[in-house]
């Protein structure tokens, strides 16, 4: 039998060993989502999974990084388990990382993360998207704000801790109260590390329907405005990056803005300054009557895949 790939990780794992425990998503609600529509959730069988792991140095270069996945592993019963083999098997492993959902670490006991952090694991991929109510709601996240601050207040104490953020998720008619209340989750949760990805509408998804009547999709100014706001309310010690191609700018002549990147508090004022020199570019492109493109607009003309 072939490897079985996780069909998707973060893009910091891109050198890392991907090992696949869960099969799609055990939620699969979210509106904005299209990442395992039409997947149905398996837990895999162990002995699958170990001979997965068994065949990692025929399917991949050497790597000190592995990546479990689908989107939430914690839920396997033998998870624990599965990683200390893991652990077992390639000695050259450094760091194990997972994608998590914030309810479910929120509910899960906290001898359970100890030993899932005993095994071997040492960090978490867990979507935010908002911190905002609002916005969770009308999204379909299925998580409070209050989920998101115990999840982070539980894992960090366990694991390092990335946070994803989606900019532009509540539309013009949410944007202040999207950055705000996002920071303000971020304050409680004090992840490790802060992934910003622009909201992008992809073809299929149950979001589309909600678009142009409850969301209002943010143009290029109002995106660098919202992001401003979210990093200027982030109080706490975190990596924050845009390391994701839904958050440039574009003309067509090719991208102006990469996103920020840097450790908060440190680097904040020379974010906000990036900021500012973008927002102040993107007045004078559109003033000489060159539009400026987001991510909605590459995706429509199919310049970007996501
Ligand atoms: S965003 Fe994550 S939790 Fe939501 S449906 Fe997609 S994979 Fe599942």
């Amino acid at each position: 039998m072939m490897y079985d790939f996780p069909p998707f990780r973060p893009p910091s794992e891109a050198g890392s060993y991907l090992i696949r425990a869960v099969r799609g998503c055990n939620w699969n609600k979210c509106a904005f989502c299209a990442m395992y529509k039409g997947m149905k959730f398996e837990l895999r069988k162990k002995e699958d999974v170990f001979r997965d792991i068994d065949n990692i140095p025929k399917y991949f270069p050497f790597s000190r990084t592995a990546f479990i996945g689908d989107s939430n592993p914690l839920i396997h019963p033998d998870i624990a388990e599965i990683i200390r083999y893991l652990r077992e098997k390639r000695r050259e492993v450094e760091r194990v990382t997972a994608y998590a959902r914030i309810k479910t670490v929120a509910k899960m006991p906290e001898s359970r993360l100890r030993e899932i952090k005993e095994a071997g694991l040492t960090r978490l991929h867990m979507g935010l998207e908002s911190g905002d109510r609002e916005v969770l709601e009308l999204v379909q996240k299925g998580i409070k704000p209050e989920d998101a601050v115990e999840a982070g207040r539980k894992a960090r104490k366990y694991f390092e801790v990335t946070y994803y953020v989606m900019t532009g998720l509540g539309g013009k008619e949410r944007s202040e109260r999207h950055a705000v209340n996002t920071a303000s989750v971020i304050n409680e949760a004090k992840p490790t590390f802060v992934r910003v990805r622009n909201f992008t509408v992809i073809e299929g998804t149950p979001i589309e329907r909600l678009i142009g009547k409850e969301i209002t999709l943010l143009n290029a100014r109002e995106q660098l405005e919202e992001l401003k706001k979210l990093i200027e309310g982030i109080k706490v010690e975190t990596f924050f990056t845009c390391d994701h191609v839904s958050n440039y700018l574009f003309t067509r002549n090719g991208p102006i803005f990469f996103g920020v990147h840097g450790r908060l508090p440190e680097e904040k004022g020379h974010m906000l300054e990036q900021i500012e020199d973008a927002l102040k570019t993107v007045e004078i492109l559109e003033e000489s009557g060159e539009k400026v493109l987001t991510s909605n607009d590459m995706y429509k003309m199919g310049l970007i895949t996501l």
